[in-house]
């Protein structure tokens, strides 16, 4: 078994024993770069796309890193986090790299990945009642290995550079993991951006998530978010998370 690493946060650890890894869906020899989707497109991935994946196999050879890791995922944090908070659940499932491979035997992994997202966001909640909390996946990721993202809505970040940063968390690309659950159950799959939509997506006008006022460059969108006080919009209510909003 490995041991229990203790964090500052209280869930920093790993629930999984080492013998259990050979049970894993993932087998880490096989070293695919390429998959086919449930249309039967098939995507290579480049070797940088890779570094996720890598955790999902091998966990225990990010033990610094790691924040918690069970049979089906693994929470890590984003390195180059676009918010004061912001973490990524991994499926270790072999073959789901993105939305687009996921069918209705994965509905069990994504309620389970969800509830992962929403207990790490009660421990940044303990830690900061003021953050709000999104959690979803990008409908076309850039690295491989399905992960699901849980991310503090202040933005507050350097990492955070362009116009498609901001619109990959603030648009339909970004699918709220709440509403794919309800069209996995419903529908056996979830649908994803065409590379029309992503396109059109990326490159919208930078608005903001509160108050939908529209920003020239990015720099004046990040002054002004750090002031914006307005509510969060309502319509996103049902899928944010904090303290005042009972999201849960
Ligand atoms: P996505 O567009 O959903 O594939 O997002 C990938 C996320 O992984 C981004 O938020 C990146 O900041 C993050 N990222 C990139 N490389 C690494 C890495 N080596 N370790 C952890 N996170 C990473």
């Amino acid at each position: 078994m490995i041991s229990s690493v203790k964090g500052g946060i209280g869930i920093r650890r790993f629930t999984f024993s080492s013998s259990k890894l050979k049970t894993m869906q993932i087998d880490s020899t096989k070293g695919s770069r390429e998959n086919t989707d449930q249309t039967g497109s098939s995507r290579k991935w480049p070797q940088w796309a890779q570094a996720l994946r890598n955790v999902a196999i091998h966990p225990e050879k990010y033990k610094d890193k790691v924040l918690q890791a069970t049979d089906e995922a693994v929470v890590f944090p984003d390195l180059y986090p676009k918010g004061k908070k912001h973490v990524l659940v991994i499926s270790r499932w072999d073959g789901l790299d993105r939305l687009a491979d996921v069918g209705k035997e994965h509905l069990s992994l994504l309620q389970n990945m969800h509830k992962l997202g929403e207990d790490w966001i009660t421990c940044f909640l303990n830690e900061d009642p003021s953050l709000i909390f999104r959690l979803g996946y990008h409908s076309v990721p850039s690295m491989r290995q399905l992960h699901l993202h849980v991310i503090s809505q202040d933005f507050d970040s350097t990492c955070l550079k362009n116009a498609k940063h901001w619109n990959s968390f603030n648009s339909s690309f970004f699918q709220d993991s709440k509403k794919v659950l309800t069209e996995l159950e419903s529908h056996g799959k979830v649908t994803t951006c065409s590379k029309e939509e992503e396109a059109r997506l990326l490159n919208s006008p930078l608005s903001c998530h509160r108050c939908k006022s529209i920003h020239k460059v990015i720099t004046h969108l990040k002054d002004h978010i750090q002031k914006c006080t307005l509510p969060f919009p309502s319509e996103l209510i049902p899928y944010t998370y904090s303290s005042s909003l009972s999201a849960y």
